[in-house]
Formats: structure tokens, C-alpha cells, sequence
């Protein structure tokens, strides 16, 4: 039995979402490629010399890890890193044979061989993931590139001191390995005056000293802003790139990549006493003049987020609660018929800037950016 399928239907794969263009969207993310460029450049600075390698894990931090990658390696950018395996993949069919991609929960049991077929170079977090890795070199009778990262006490991933302990007692533990790069993370660098820090950094140094000699990194976006002992030979920085404020309670010295906007579905009036939104969580107490817009937690605005869109500076706050594909905005601020269906109000920009947003939803810019969903059209300017 043939099945019916209507000839005009394409079929587009589930990792690649169609998206929709400007007329259809509901909303629209743009994405400035030259900012990212531009606060690259501005970390390259800080960091006087030291090589300055791409984080682009989690989709280049939910702005396209491809676009992202392409657009640091203008700037000369050929390392990256990412965290899972297949996000390493798919850079690696994106970008070719030349950049070097670190992968930094390293390769999960049973799938080192997929990692060293995509020339991707694991972090290698325990003395487990070295046997495998150890093994496949030998299995395949040539050198496989490796990082190494130690535990200097976020307690998260990477090997424990005992762990470094025992592999610098065994002369083998490094046969058929290329040892690239040893590293570790900092869990308080956006707070310069933690003493977690430079307690940190002094465990790395008596860490990396028990292994082989190797390239060192430590900083991420945060640690830049530590200084020169923090730097070392390779610094990650992410969040930096995408414009997060890499030294929260001063101002952001980086430069804005994100603008989102979403359209008003229809305005409205309502009347005094009228329910807005589920379960009525507001009510009018005078007429008042409301703009639904396309977007919602389905779009990764969080539901429990009260906030406000701008328009053209004005502030339309939330009234009721974030529905999947909507919120309600009370636009009694503005001019009878100034807002129409179709036009754009500011959720992310220069009216609500991404840390102020993540402030007002009780997270940090990180989260807001990851949490983007994926019925925007995207627009990427620069690069
Ligand atoms: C995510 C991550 C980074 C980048 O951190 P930012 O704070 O975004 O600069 C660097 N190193 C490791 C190990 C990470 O997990």
C-alpha cells in the first residue's frame, strides 16, 4: 500500500527546525556577529598575548554555534569548545578539518571511536576516561590528542588530586596520548574578592606540576578579568562573546549581541473589571488598552516572569500570566492606535538590556540565552 504524501510536502530533519521568515515569525532574535567579533577583540586585548580560544557549547549559547565559529575565525579564532560529543560533530562538519574542537565533558563510555572519526580532542575528566581513550589509540596503533582537566575545587567535573596523584605515579598512563592542553574552571570568578579563587589557582599550579608538560587554561569570561596569574596559555571564554557582563555590579564591558523582538497579534480594549490571561490572575480596575504578543514560555520566557516589553522606550508591562504562545501587555501608556497588529515590541535590547531581563527573572544571562526557543527568525547581522 502506497502512502499518501502531497507532493509540495519537504521534509526537513528534526536537528535543523525550518524557520520561519520575517513576514511569518512571531518573533525575531537578531544577532549581531560583528559584536561578537568586536568583544573577542576586546578579551584578545585584556588578555595581551594569550591565546583566546571560542566556547561555543549549548548552540553557541542558543545563538548558533556555526554562525558564532565562523565569525571568531575572522578574528583568527581556530580553537572552540563545546560539550557534547555531537555538538562537536556537527561543528566539525560546519567548520572542516583545520579548527581544533575540545569536547569538554570528554567522550562517554562507547563513544570514543565516534569522536576520534570527527578529529574532535576529548577533555578528559577521570582516570576512566583515559583508559578508553588509552585503549582506542592503541587499538587503532597511532596517537590520539587529549586534554586534561583537573579538579582544583568546584567539585564538578574533572580528576580529583587523588586521581592526578596516582596517574603522575604511573609512568604508562599517557601511552599513545597527545597531551594538548591542562586545564581546569573556576567556580566563583564573577566575584573577584572570593577567596575561592586564588585558593583555586594555587591547587591548578600543584595539580598541572604532577603531569606532563602541556599548554595550560583556566580562565573562563570571568577569570579574564582576574588578571595576568589567571591567564595562562589559553583562555574559554562564553559568555563574554555573547554579551553577558562578565563582571556582574560593574558596568558591562562587553558589547550587546542580542536584540529580541515579538510582534502584536491584536490590541484590545478591555473594560473595568474584566479578567486578563489564565486564571485571571489580573483584573482590570479601569478600562484599559492591552497588545497581545507571539511569544511565550514556549519561546523560553519563563511563565513565572513578570516583566515588560518596550516600545519605541515606552514601558508595556506583563498583565496575567505568560501563556505558551503569548502575553498580554497593557499599552494604555501609549497613543490610541500608535501600536498595530504586526508590529514590534522590545523584549531583549537596548531598552532591557540581557542581565536586566535574567535580573528580573531571578537568573543570570546564561540561562535567558539558552532557554531562547526556536520559532524565531533568526537574523544575523555582521560576522
Ligand atoms: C562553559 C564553560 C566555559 C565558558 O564559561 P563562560 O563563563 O561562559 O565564559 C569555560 N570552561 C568550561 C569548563 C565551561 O564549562
Amino acid at each position: 500500500m502506497k502512502r499518501f504524501r502531497p507532493p509540495e510536502l519537504t521534509i526537513t530533519t528534526p536537528n535543523t527546525p525550518a524557520q520561519p521568515d520575517e513576514a511569518a515569525a512571531g518573533a525575531i532574535l537578531t544577532i549581531d556577529l560583528g559584536a561578537v567579533r568586536e568583544n573577542y577583540r576586546r578579551l584578545k586585548a585584556r588578555l595581551d598575548g594569550v591565546a583566546c580560544a571560542g566556547v561555543v557549547k549549548a548552540d553557541g549559547y542558543g545563538l548558533g554555534a556555526v554562525q558564532v565559529a565562523n565569525a571568531l575565525r575572522k578574528e583568527g579564532c581556530e580553537t572552540f569548545f563545546v560539550a557534547h560529543l555531537w555538538e562537536g560533530i556537527s561543528l566539525r562538519d560546519a567548520l572542516g578539518a583545520a579548527p581544533t574542537i575540545f569536547v569538554l565533558h570528554g567522550l562517554l563510555p562507547g563513544s570514543e571511536a565516534q569522536g576520534e572519526a570527527a578529529a574532535l580532542t576529548p577533555v578528559i575528566n577521570s582516570t576512566g576516561q583515559l583508559a578508553a581513550w588509552r585503549s582506542l589509540a592503541r587499538r587503532l596503533g597511532k596517537e590520539l590528542p587529549a586534554a586534561i582537566q583537573v579538579d582544583s575545587g568546584m567539585s564538578r567535573i574533572g580528576m580529583a588530586p587523588v586521581e592526578v596523584e596516582a596517574l603522575a605515579a604511573d609512568p604508562s598512563g599517557f601511552d599513545g596520548i597527545e597531551l594538548k592542553l591542562v586545564m581546569s574552571h573556576l567556580a566563583c570568578a564573577d566575584e573577584p574578592e572570593h577567596g575561592a579563587n586564588e585558593a583555586e589557582r594555587l591547587e591548578f599550579e600543584r595539580l598541572r606540576k604532577m603531569l606532563p608538560p602541556a599548554p595550560l587554561s583556566f580562565a573562563n569570561s570571568s577569570g579574564i578579568f582576574l588578571g595576568k596569574p589567571y591567564h595562562h596559555d589559553l583562555a574559554r571564554p562564553g559568555a563574554a562573546l555573547y554579551g553577558i557582563n562578565p563582571t556582574p555590579g560593574h558596568k558591562n564591558p562587553m558589547q550587546s549581541v542580542v536584540k529580541l523582538e515579538a510582534k502584536v497579534i491584536q490590541t484590545r480594549q478591555i473594560n473595568a473589571g474584566a479578567g486578563v490571561g489564565y486564571g485571571h490572575t489580573f483584573r482590570a480596575t479601569g478600562p484599559l488598552r492591552t497588545a497581545t504578543i507571539a511569544l511565550g514560555y514556549a519561546d523560553g520566557w519563563h511563565r513565572r516572569t513578570s516583566a515588560a516589553a518596550f516600545f519605541e522606550g515606552t514601558e508595556l508591562p506583563f498583565i496575567g500570566r505568560v501563556s505558551m504562545d503569548s502575553i498580554i501587555l497593557d499599552i494604555s501608556a501609549l497613543p490610541e492606535g500608535r501600536l498595530k497588529e504586526g508590529d514590534l515590541v522590545e523584549l531583549i535590547g537596548p531598552s532591557h538590556p540581557l542581565d536586566t531581563v535574567a535580573d528580573v527573572a531571578g537568573t543570570i544571562g546564561y540561562e535567558v540565552l539558552t532557554s531562547l526557543g526556536h520559532r524565531f527568525h533568526r537574523r544575523y547581522l555582521g560576522g
